[in-house]
């Protein structure tokens, strides 16, 4: 019981979980709500985990026996699990669960997962399914038989093509996962990033070590419940992974979430020592960079200032100064003070690395790029330098320059996914599209969610004709960016192509909704009016060209819609004027110089019927042969003047 209370309470432990009982009979919702007083059990010198297991609908389809299939799995990887860490799985209570069907992937199945099942009394929430919503995305992620996050408590289990053993394999790596565990390229662990037709029930040396460490972690509590001690040790066995691993991005996250949690504590020491000894500038330069580590900008501003003031010709609180207030977005002021910096200190590259950025942030790139080759020529190996040098000379329109730069920093980092991407840009403008897109994968693999690298990816595809992996692709970059309206627009469009009317219709107003004013909303506006005239539903149709002329007047696509619907009503003079409106703005436009066509064919005006359309095949439009046909009777197709 003790690990569970922090403070000495008024009433006792005891008494605090009965009158949480008593009020749980009254308030089952707020039950839910509060936390579940899971302490670590062990069996003698056996770590047990009890589990809350449940199984989804299609799993029992699947399964006759779904639950006790489930029980076995299990307890077949708690027997492994035993033997490599002392660690034993015990099903502390059994239940169903319903996977969303609209699900696009595994995050959203354990999200739903973490909405419907309580923990309770469990250490952990496995969640089994057999749905297999959207493979492909799935795969995309790469995350093949379930999805668990470090010191988190709930694992979602995919039924694997392997069969059983396969099973076995994913609960063990996943729950590997939840107690911190990470991939390794070793194909003798079961800690690998992809699995095989082939189980591996064996653990590499650097993941046993990791969980000899979390085994008696409360998993309730997280890295939390782990010793300044222990973290030291977490701490070096993931560096040994990360660099064994460099493409993994576990270790690097794991090690930000220790090094967020040591930089809270190392400020609450150093803050203290401040209080303790005002006047002791050592103290105050300390508090000042450990503010700025945290991103308490402010802070750490008047911590620098205050140093500054004792002491002008301080070249590292004037460059500690100057990166404060860039961070706040006062630009103008942090050049000055890094300047003073570089003055100061005129051998240290990181100081004229921060200068040029804040002179890149106020537009000023010929100064910017003269401090980025400075400090490469000080330090030829600052990966900021170059990237940053790179996305300038991009901008500038310099590519093969940028390109240079940007080879320069994936040389000395290959792992910036962002940075990746910009490379993917260059590359793309210069016509590069394979090595482009080699760029936008890559930088996905490091950062599934880099909305960016899916929208262009999606753009190459769409250019090469691959129109399954095109959609794919910017339904990843919407999911990564919800607010992503032109890739809404985009994937409507190709849904619209193929003929899936409502789901088109679906993402033009989710588009609407996100960004009701946005440059793209006309486009928007006009698209959805072309799935309802398609749909047959006119009136809504009108209703949607119409809002999207009134947001872009010079729409001719806008016009010709309205045109359209009006020459179907029969209404051919209304049309005729949203025809002619469309190719005021647009001469050449000739699928209204079409439609104008037929609306003077209705009226019996032949002569000007062919006129237009001979400008509409002149402009490269296509007239419909029926059409064709039937003018021909009436008035045989003058010679072209
Ligand atoms: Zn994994």
């Amino acid at each position: 019981m003790q690990e569970s209370c922090h403070a000495a309470p008024l009433v006792s432990c005891y008494n605090l979980v009965m009158n949480m009982r008593r009020l749980c009979l009254f308030l089952a919702l707020v039950c839910l709500a509060l936390p579940a007083m899971a302490a670590v059990q062990y069996d003698g010198d056996m770590r047990i985990v009890r589990v809350k297991l449940v199984v989804d609908e299609e799993f029992k389809q699947f399964h006759l026996d779904g639950e006790n299939y489930a029980k076995a799995i299990i307890s077949s990887a708690s027997d492994i699990l035993e033997k490599l860490g002392k660690v034993r799985l015990v099903v502390s209570e059994a239940g169903d669960w319903k996977s969303p069907n609209d699900a696009t992937g595994a995050l959203d199945m354990v999200t739903a997962l973490q909405e419907q099942v309580s923990l309770g009394d469990a250490d952990m929430v496995i969640g089994f399914t057999a749905q297999w919503p959207s493979t492909r995305e799935i795969a995309l992620r790469r995350v093949e038989g379930g999805i668990a996050s470090i010191f988190e408590r709930y694992a979602l289990i995919r039924e694997p093509q392997g069969g059983r053993e396969c099973f076995v394999e994913s609960v063990i790596h996943e729950i590997g996962h939840a107690f911190g565990l990470q991939h390794v390229k070793d194909d003798g662990s079961f800690m690998r990033p992809a699995t095989s037709p082939n189980p591996i029930f064996t653990l590499d040396q650097v993941n046993t070590d990791v969980l000899q460490i979390t085994r008696a972690v409360d998993l309730a509590k997280g890295m939390d419940d782990l010793s300044d001690e222990k973290l030291d040790k977490l701490t070096a066995l993931y560096q040994k992974l990360a660099s064994a691993f460099p493409e993994g991005d576990g270790p690097p996250y794991a090690l930000s979430l220790i090094s967020k949690r040591k930089l809270d504590e190392a400020l609450a020491k150093a803050k203290a020592a401040v209080e303790k000894s005002p006047d002791d500038v050592s103290a105050r330069r300390n508090l000042a960079a450990l503010s700025l580590q945290a991103g308490d900008y402010a802070g750490s501003e008047s911590g620098y200032r205050e140093i500054t003031r004792k002491l002008p010709d301080d070249a590292d609180a004037r460059n500690g100064l100057g990166l404060a207030l860039l961070h706040q977005g006062k630009v103008q002021h942090a050049a000055q003070e890094l300047q003073e910096a570089v003055r100061l200190k005129p051998e240290d590259a990181a100081v004229h690395a921060n200068l040029a950025n804040a002179l890149r942030a106020m537009g000023q790139f010929d100064r910017a790029i003269s401090e980025y080759r400075e400090a490469m020529r000080i330090s030829p190996d600052v990966f900021e330098a170059h990237a940053n040098l790179a996305s300038i000379l991009g901008r500038q329109g310099k590519m093969d320059e940028a390109a240079q730069e940007y080879q320069k920093a994936i040389s000395i980092n290959p792992n910036q996914g962002a940075v990746r991407c910009d490379y993917g840009v260059v590359l793309l403008s210069m016509g590069r599209l394979e090595e482009a897109t080699q760029e936008f994968q890559a930088a996905i693999r490091l950062d599934p969610d880099l909305s960016a690298a899916h929208n262009n990816l999606a753009l190459i595809f769409r250019s090469q004709g691959k129109i399954e992996e095109a959609m794919l692709h910017f339904r990843e970059a919407i999911r990564s960016a919800p607010g992503n309206v032109s890739a809404r627009l985009d994937l409507g469009m190709l849904l619209m192509n193929t003929g899936k009317l409502q789901e088109a219709a679906k993402e033009f107003k989710s588009g609407l909704a996100a960004s009701p004013e946005s440059p793209a909303a006309a486009d928007l506006h006009n698209s959805l009016g072309i799935v309802f005239a398609m749909q047959g539903k006119m009136e809504e149709a009108m209703q949607e060209f119409r809002e999207a002329i009134r947001l872009r007047p010079d729409f001719p696509i806008a016009h010709n819609g309205l045109g359209i619907i009006y020459a179907q009503r029969g209404q051919i003079d209304d049309a005729m004027k949203e025809f002619q409106e469309a190719i005021r703005i647009k001469p050449d436009f000739a699928p209204s110089h079409g439609g104008l066509a037929m609306a003077y064919y209705t009226k019996k005006q032949y002569a000007d019927a062919w006129k237009e359309a001979h400008l509409c095949l002149k402009y490269g439009g296509k007239l419909d042969p029926e059409f064709r046909k039937a003018l021909t009777e009436e008035m045989p197709e003058p010679s072209e003047q």
